[in-house]
């Protein structure tokens, strides 16, 4: 009996599901609750993903990668976030840093880069937001100004996924104040390099194994470090955004999924006023709910990375995913809490785990109210002009 809804897989997809969910089971779902516990980032949990080739499933063969298509790479996300949302988040931020570079990378920087985050275990962060850019990139602070022959990046990004963690980071920054997305540029710096240094790593509410943290910056690159030039690279970076956000999705319906199966065992086996709590329709219909969204989220997810995998645009059906997985997800988990009474408030408890992790959905790779303002300017794109034809 399916009450969740499965997506069908082609033999590859299979083949790299079987392979997260088995390392989920055996080597993710025992440490996850120590991870949050001491805000540990799990090198070891990295180090395994490296040597089955999930680190790197999403890269392309040429470069040694695992040519893996997005569908699979979203089962493989949901997996690992079933078991440890804070693994699935590095593995989803190490591709995400690569996504700008094999756009728009020359032959020269794929080959020593995205090479080298296969060969040698390298791995790249995407730094875009700062303290006054988060929703709003085009007002990026960061400045890249012309020296001797290269260019100095001055400025402080925020919140970067792998900060201080990374070999290399994808750095926007603005090449001339007043400009906004016309200004910004794009670059590759190594994360050794004078004049980089990470600072102050967030205290996290959730997702605790995930390190994030400011990256100062002040810091020359030689021109040939330049990825995308003044004017092309905002969009390179919604680009990848776009691809991030149906990986977001996938993430959150594994938290979700988590969270369901946890509230639904608990809640077959406890028993209130004689009955089970799953009798009581206040608690069997909240879960019936939870298992309906979750497979509607399901499909949406799927059917934007089959989409994206067939080559169709999916900036707004994967906007639309991100939106609606990750606020089903928020019900899915609040549910889980609630459905456990006490037992779910008190640490160490999944549920309040999965409570906490899932709130990052809703923020990272544009917030909900960003999915929909894109969707909304879309829809008024559309509306208007229809009006004018
Ligand atoms: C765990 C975590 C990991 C992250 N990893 C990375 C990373 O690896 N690299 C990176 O570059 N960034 C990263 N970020 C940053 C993230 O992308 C930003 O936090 C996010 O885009 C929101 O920006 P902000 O925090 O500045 O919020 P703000 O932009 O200040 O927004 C605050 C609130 O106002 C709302 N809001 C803003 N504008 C509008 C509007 N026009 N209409 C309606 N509501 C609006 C927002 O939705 C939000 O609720 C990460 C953040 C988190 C929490």
């Amino acid at each position: 009996m399916v009450i969740i809804w499965d997506p069908p897989l082609d033999q590859d997809a299979s083949k790299w599901r079987d392979i997260a969910r088995r390392i989920a089971r055996d080597h993710l779902t025992p440490r996850a609750a120590d991870i949050d516990r001491d805000q540990r980032y799990p090198r070891e949990n990295v180090q395994l993903l490296h040597e089955c080739g999930i680190a790197t499933m999403f890269l392309p063969r040429q470069y040694g990668g695992g040519g893996a298509s997005l569908t699979a790479f979203c089962t493989v996300i949901e997996e690992l976030a079933q078991a440890c949302a804070s693994t699935s988040g590095i593995v989803a931020t190490l591709q995400l840093g690569a996504l700008p570079l094999l756009r728009a990378g020359t032959c020269q920087q794929k080959d020593t880069y995205i090479r080298a985050l296969v060969t040698e275990q390298k791995t790249i962060s995407f730094a875009l937001s700062e303290r006054e850019a988060g929703s709003d990139p085009s007002n990026l602070q960061t400045l890249a100004t012309p020296e001797n022959g290269g260019w100095r990046l001055r400025g402080e990004k925020r919140w970067i996924g792998g900060g201080g963690e990374c070999s290399y980071y994808v750095v926007f920054a603005q090449t001339e104040p007043g400009r906004g997305r016309l200004g910004i540029a794009a670059f590759i710096v190594a994360a050794d390099a004078d004049g980089v240094r990470d600072d102050a790593r967030e205290d996290k509410m959730g997702m605790r194994g995930t390190v994030n943290s400011t990256v100062v910056l002040n810091t020359w690159v030689a021109n040939d470090c330049m990825i995308a030039p003044p004017g092309k690279a905002l969009k390179l970076a919604l680009e990848a955004l776009n691809v991030g956000r149906v990986v977001v999705a996938a993430q959150s319906n594994g938290i979700a999924r988590a969270a369901f199966d946890a509230a639904s065992r608990r809640a077959s086996v406890r028993t209130t006023f004689g009955q089970r709590l799953i009798d009581h329709q206040g608690i069997g219909f909240k879960l019936a709910d939870v298992a309906t969204r979750l497979s509607a989220g399901r499909m949406l997810t799927y059917e934007t990375a089959r989409s994206f995998d067939t080559g169709q645009d999916v900036a707004l059906i994967g906007a639309q995913a991100k939106l609606f997985c990750s606020e089903a997800a928020h019900d899915a988990v609040d549910i889980g809490v609630q459905v456990f009474g006490g037992e779910g408030f008190v640490k160490p408890s999944l549920v309040e785990r999965l409570y906490r992790d899932q709130r990052a959905t809703e923020i990272y790779e544009g917030t909900s109210e960003i999915q929909r303002l894109v969707l909304a300017r879309a829809i008024h794109a559309e509306f208007n002009n229809e009006e004018q034809a």
